[in-house]
C-alpha cells in the first residue's frame, strides 16, 4: 500500500507506469464522451466489456449455425459441459473448491432456490437475520419465503439496524442481534458488501456466529464477487450466490454464481428444487425416472444451461485468471485510497459532502452530498465521468481495478472540484 500520494498528473501517470495491471484497460470497450473514454464509476453496476466477449459469443453463434443439434455434444467446447469450464475460474475469485460452483440462472432466481435448501423454518426456528435496506431484491425475497412458509415477515425478518448517526453497521451489533434471537433462528443472510455506502462485512467472524447459535449462514455477494477477497470455503459459509455483471463483467442480466459448501454435496437427501441438468451426467440421458444428484453444485442446476449469456462470462474469466484476484484486490486498494486522497483535496470538503464507506471497503466509494446533490451528479455526467445516484444525495464511486486508472483518478478531481465551485 502505498503511503504519500501526491495531487499532480505526474505521480498518477507514475503510479500507472508502475501497475502492472494498467495494460487491462486496453482490453475493455469503454463509451465516449466527446469522441474520449468516460471515466467509468460504475463497474459496480455494470462492467465494461472485454474486447474478446464479442469473439466468445461469435463461436457460439458459428457453432450453432455449423453443427446445430450436434453443438451439443460433438465439438471442441460441446454445450452439455459449457457451463463447467467457469466452475474453477470463478472459484478461484470467491474463494471456493471447483465442486462448490455453479453458475446458472439469475441471482435473484438462485437465492429463492438456496432457500429450499437452506431455509427450514420450524415452529420453534424461523427468523432470519439480515442487514436493514438490504438490496429491495434480497428484501422482496426473504418476505416472499416468510409468507410462502406461512410466517409473518414483521415477525420473522430482523434487521440488524445502524446505531443512531453511524452511516455503517458494527459487528458486535450483528453478533448481539444472533446472540439475542439464537433459539429462534434460521438463517443469517446479509449482503457481503452493502450496495448502498459499499461496507464489506466481516463474514468469518459472522457466519461463525450464526453456526453457534445453530443457524444456516448465506450471503448475497452481488458487491463482493470480483471486488473484495473472499474465502467460502475456509470460512465455512453455507450458501452463496452473486452476480456476473457488476465486477465479473460478464454483460447485463447475464447469469448468476452458486456456492453450496462442499459438506452439503453428493447428499440425495436434502431439499432442493430439482431438474434434469442436476442428474448425474453420466446417466442423465439414460433418461431414468430417478433422480441422482451430480456429486457437485451442479445438483442444483435445473435446465440446460444458457450458452449465449455463458460465452461473454467466460471470456471475461479469462482475463481474471490473467490477472489473478490477489494483483487486482491489491491495486483495487491502492487506487481508491487514490481516490480518497483526491476527493479530500476539495477545499473545505467536509461542508461539501461525507465520506459514509467505512475503512472495511472493496473499491466503492460512497459520498454523501450535502448540497445540490443532483446537480453535482449531473456535472459530472455533463463532463464525461459516469457515476450514480442514489436517494437522497448519495454518488457511487467505484474505481474498479481492472480499467480505471491513477490519471483518471486524478483527472476526475479537476472536474470534481470544477463541481463543487460551480454548484456548491
Ligand atoms: C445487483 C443486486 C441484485 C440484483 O439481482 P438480479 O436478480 O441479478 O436482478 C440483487 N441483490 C443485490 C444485493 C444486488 O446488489
Amino acid at each position: 500500500m502505498m503511503d504519500t500520494f501526491e495531487n499532480t498528473l505526474a505521480f498518477a501517470q507514475q503510479c500507472d507506469q508502475s501497475d502492472e495491471l494498467n495494460c487491462y484497460q486496453q482490453q475493455f470497450l469503454f463509451p465516449k464522451h466527446k469522441g474520449q473514454p468516460v471515466i467509468y464509476f460504475t463497474g459496480n453496476s455494470l462492467g465494461l466489456q472485454p474486447k474478446i466477449a464479442q469473439d466468445y459469443v461469435n463461436e457460439v453463434m458459428q457453432t450453432w449455425a455449423d453443427y446445430a443439434v450436434d453443438g451439443h455434444f460433438h465439438t471442441e467446447n460441446p454445450w452439455w459441459s459449457y457451463h463447467e469450464r467457469l466452475a474453477s475460474p470463478v472459484a478461484k475469485i470467491v474463494g471456493a473448491l471447483p465442486e462448490e460452483i455453479t453458475v446458472m440462472n439469475t441471482l435473484t432466481v438462485n437465492l429463492h432456490l438456496l432457500m429450499v435448501s437452506f431455509y427450514k423454518p420450524t415452529v420453534q426456528r424461523f427468523k432470519i437475520i439480515c442487514e436493514e435496506k438490504a438490496f429491495p431484491s434480497d428484501q422482496y425475497m426473504l418476505n416472499s419465503q416468510f409468507r410462502f412458509h406461512g410466517f409473518d415477515p414483521k415477525e420473522a425478518l430482523i434487521e440488524v439496524k445502524k446505531r443512531a448517526g453511524e452511516t455503517f453497521w458494527r459487528t458486535e451489533d450483528i453478533l448481539q442481534t444472533i446472540e439475542t434471537h439464537k433459539n429462534e433462528l434460521a438463517l443469517v443472510f446479509i449482503g457481503g458488501v452493502n450496495y448502498y455506502n459499499g461496507q464489506v462485512f466481516d463474514m468469518k467472524t459472522i457466519t461463525e456466529a450464526g453456526h453457534k447459535a445453530g443457524a444456516f449462514v448465506g450471503w448475497d455477494l452481488a458487491h463482493a464477487a470480483g471486488n473484495i477477497k473472499l474465502n467460502l470455503h475456509d470460512w465455512g459459509v453455507d450458501f452463496a450466490a452473486w452476480c456476473s455483471y457488476k465486477y465479473m463483467n460478464s454483460g447485463p442480466g447475464n447469469a448468476s454464481g452458486v456456492f453450496v459448501h462442499q459438506k452439503y454435496l453428493g447428499k440425495k437427501d436434502i431439499s432442493r428444487f430439482e431438474g434434469w441438468w442436476g442428474h448425474d451426467k453420466p446417466t442423465r440421458f439414460l433418461m431414468e425416472p430417478e433422480f441422482i444428484p451430480m456429486p457437485n453444485a451442479d445438483a442444483w442446476q435445473l435446465s440446460n444451461a444458457s450458452i449465449l449469456s455463458l460465452a461473454p462470462y467466460l471470456a471475461s474469466l479469462q482475463l481474471f485468471e490473467k490477472a489473478g484476484m490477489d494483483a487486482l484486490i491489491e491495486k483495487s486498494k491502492n487506487l481508491t485510497a487514490y481516490l480518497e486522497f483526491i476527493l479530500k483535496q476539495t477545499h473545505d470538503y467536509q461542508t461539501f459532502f461525507e465520506l459514509i464507506t467505512p475503512e472495511e471497503r472493496g473499491c466503492q466509494l460512497s459520498l454523501l452530498i450535502k448540497k445540490n446533490g443532483r446537480k453535482v451528479f449531473a456535472y459530472l455526467s455533463q463532463n464525461g465521468v459516469v457515476t450514480d445516484w442514489r436517494e437522497p444525495g448519495v454518488i457511487r464511486l467505484a474505481p474498479t481495478p481492472f480499467y480505471c486508472s491513477f490519471e483518471q483518478m486524478f483527472r476526475f478531481g479537476e472536474i470534481f472540484r470544477a463541481a463543487v465551485k460551480e454548484i456548491g
